[in-house]
């Protein structure tokens, strides 16, 4: 089963694109249909979408955005929280962060980050489909 659609549904712009980085809240997008997104760093850091990111979250059937499983009797392993050192946009299509553990292959398109919105509305949209799909 495929857990991601590679072809957007939604190929739609930001009206507005707000990154607070300093106060390490996330971003915030509103779209041009009105849809407003918000996502944390730690939510973006873990949909990461290169080809490294989305390999290892294959093999273990992970959501982009949700976070690693720990094993079962594993200790978590202490990792500082996501934050990028800094954000640029990449053409006119997408933005590139350079994350504080030195990653910084993902390169998000406003057609990836309106797919993983995280509010409630677009991941029951997703949750739905997947159910569809059983
Ligand atoms: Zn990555
Ligand atoms: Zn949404």
């Amino acid at each position: 089963m495929p857990l991601l659609d590679p072809t957007p549904r939604l190929a739609i712009d930001p009206k507005s694109v707000q990154v607070h980085l300093t106060a390490g809240t996330g971003i915030d997008i509103e779209w041009k249909d009105g849809h407003r997104s918000h996502y944390t760093f730690q939510f973006l850091r873990d949909a990461c979408p290169c080809a490294l990111c989305d390999d290892e979250r294959t093999k273990v059937r992970r959501m982009p955005g949700e976070p690693p499983q720990v094993a079962p009797g594993a200790l978590p392993m202490f990792k500082a929280a996501a934050k990028p050192v800094s954000v640029e946009q990449v053409g006119k299509y997408a933005l590139r962060f350079h994350w504080n553990d030195n990653h910084d292959l993902g390169i998000y398109s406003w057609a990836y980050l309106r797919e993983v919105c995280p509010c409630g509305e677009c991941s029951g949209m997703q949750k739905s489909e997947v159910r569809r799909q059983k």
